[in-house]
């Protein structure tokens, strides 16, 4: 008979709908086969993590949720290949690694992507968390739970880079920023010279404002409704912004291009502004759709200005990312200058996740990063 080994841990625990996290001692076990235990620096928090503490997806609770988690490898399962302890690692999704879509270089759209990141338990469905009673805490969020001093993900998710890079800064590249980024860069492949508009500047939309840079686009826009994220949208290199609830922004972004934009993104998860977007599209205009509203959500278009215009509409996941490869690289570009995603972040420490959530909820705050232990 083999014993189980645990490890006494701190986690932010989510009980129920909508209620605060709360820090209470736990226990993880020991990493199995290719899993990987990661001491968790610091991690980032996002919405997704808010829509699912108040249950608009239905991850089965108590759970700990986090899922933008940066640290350092403890230590690793038996058949981990490329992993070591010591390395420093960013956490992104989980992914099985043998269907159709992960086998064509598309794991974002893993047939068992609900499974890996959104069950409440590991793929053999259980937990690895225990709290103090001994009981089971749901987990495995986004394959890995990183509201918490210790994670377990598993080597395909828990991707190496450099360490001369703030480990601490760079969770939110596992998620938020790797969605809109890779949204421009790999799913909507903006090209040099075009034009992009942003409807919603939070940290999905502006990480995409920074990369339509790194694109090349010339007229980058921002819709929002928030006036401070406008004026740091154009800090940021926005080169117009129009706050919605002032202007129409379809006729603004109409004007301001002579037409339509050629490329949009929608990271609000609001129907009414995914209709602006696909309205605001040029001729042969495509619009990626990254914000997720709750479950069931229908929106509406016109059929024949979608059809006449050749335009497109398209979901991304996790912006098209193939993380091994799209992670260290945004890493790069951030060290060379080209990608200034820390303007986003504000730092937390542990104890003021409630803080965190609620100066994200309120605006105040774009990408809150907990800072977990040094
Ligand atoms: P966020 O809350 O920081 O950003 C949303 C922005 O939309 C805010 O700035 C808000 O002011 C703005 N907004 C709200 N109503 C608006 C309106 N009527 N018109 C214009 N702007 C409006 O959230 P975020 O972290 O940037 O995430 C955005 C969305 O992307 C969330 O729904 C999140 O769950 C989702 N997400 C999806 C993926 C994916 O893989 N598809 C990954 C990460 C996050």
């Amino acid at each position: 008979m083999t014993t189980t080994i645990f490890r006494p841990i701190q986690a932010a625990v989510t009980r129920g709908k909508g209620a605060p996290f709360v820090l209470e001692q736990a226990r993880i076990r020991a990493p199995e086969g290719d899993e990987v235990l990661v001491r968790i620096i610091a991690t980032g928090m996002c919405h997704t993590d808010m829509i699912v503490r108040d249950q608009y997806y239905p991850v089965p609770l108590p759970a700990v949720l986090g899922h933008e988690g940066s640290g350092v490898i403890e230590a690793v399962g038996p058949l981990v290949q490329n992993l070591e302890v010591g390395d420093h690692v960013v956490m992104t999704y989980g992914y099985c690694g043998h269907c159709l879509a992960c086998d064509s270089g598309h794991a974002a759209y893993c047939k068992d992507f609900f499974g890996r990141n959104f069950s409440g338990a590991g793929p053999d469905g259980r937990n690895a968390l225990l709290d103090e009673k001994g009981e089971a805490l749901h987990d495995h969020f986004f394959a890995q739970s990183s509201f918490a001093t210790y994670a377990l993900g598993r080597e395909n998710n828990t991707i190496r880079v450099p360490k001369e890079a703030p480990i601490e800064l760079l969770g939110p590249l596992g998620c938020g920023i790797q969605t809109g980024a890779g949204a421009v860069i790999n799913s909507l492949k903006v090209t040099p010279g075009s034009a992009f508009a942003a409807f919603g500047g939070g940290a999905v939309g502006l990480s995409a404002v920074l990369a339509a840079q790194v694109a090349g686009a010339s007229t980058i826009i921002v819709v929002d409704v928030v006036p401070s994220r406008l004026e740091l949208a154009l800090e940021l290199g926005a080169t117009h912004v129009v706050n919605s609830r002032e202007s129409d922004p379809v006729a603004a972004i109409r004007e301001i291009t002579g037409g339509g934009v050629q490329f949009a993104l929608e990271s609000t998860g609001r129907p009414e502004v995914l209709r602006q977007a696909v309205d605001a599209l040029g001729s042969r205009g495509a619009l990626g759709v990254v914000g997720a509203p709750p479950l069931g959500t229908n929106a509406n278009f016109d059929v024949n200005d979608l059809l006449l215009g050749g335009k497109t509409i398209r979901g991304i996941v996790e912006g098209d990312s193939v993380p091994k490869k799209f992670i260290p690289e945004l890493v790069h570009l951030y060290m060379q200058g080209k990608f200034a995603f820390d303007k986003l972040v504000k730092f937390y420490d542990f104890d003021q996740i409630n803080q965190a959530a609620q100066d994200s909820e309120k605006g105040v705050t774009l990408k809150p990063i907990i800072r977990i232990q040094k």
